[in-house]
């Protein structure tokens, strides 16, 4: 378990408990290098979650990349690498529900959809850098009814959380 600052592999845990929704572990840890905290999401018992590709190939889910790949799209914005690593988390989460094979669709569609709730900017340039690599109409269709959603939610500018009044 690498440290989210340093890099660093030593790290001792300093509180676990099961997460809200139950077979999830949070550890929270401290780097023995830097000193810093942070929250690891481990489950209880690991089953294989498989991502089907497009090519018809599998592989397996792996939520350092879902975080990677959401790292990206919250460059200079204000969500944090522990917001970045609970998203992951969440998204895992959901697909383990679904089933032990999900499509790649279905992993971006659970990034957006939790991406939505955190952070505006981050959310359209994660949905458009992620249509690009999509050539399923499937996956078009799927996103206009989230973007027809928020489009229908009310102006973004009411959630700035400095109201007067
Ligand atoms: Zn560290």
């Amino acid at each position: 378990m690498k440290c989210p600052f340093c890099r660093d592999l030593e790290n001792k845990v300093i509180d676990s408990r099961l997460a809200q929704e139950g077979d999830v572990i949070r550890r929270r840890r401290e780097c023995l290098e830097c000193h810093r905290r942070f929250t690891t999401y481990e489950r209880a018992e690991e089953t294989s979650l498989l991502v089907a590709k497009r090519d018809g190939g599998k592989e397996p889910f792996d939520r350092a990349k879902v975080a990677a790949g959401v790292g990206k799209a919250i460059k200079n914005r204000p969500v944090t690498e522990e917001q970045v690593q609970q998203l992951a988390a969440k998204v895992e989460e959901k697909l383990r529900r679904k089933g032990p094979v999900v499509t790649t669709q279905e992993v971006g569609l659970e990034v957006l959809t939790l991406l939505r709730k955190l952070d505006d900017v981050a959310y359209m340039r994660f949905a458009s850098v992620y249509k690009d690599f999509q050539e399923v109409t499937d996956f078009e269709r799927e996103l206009g009814l989230l973007l027809q959603k928020r489009d229908g939610s009310g102006p973004a500018k009411a959630r700035s959380g400095r109201r007067s009044g």
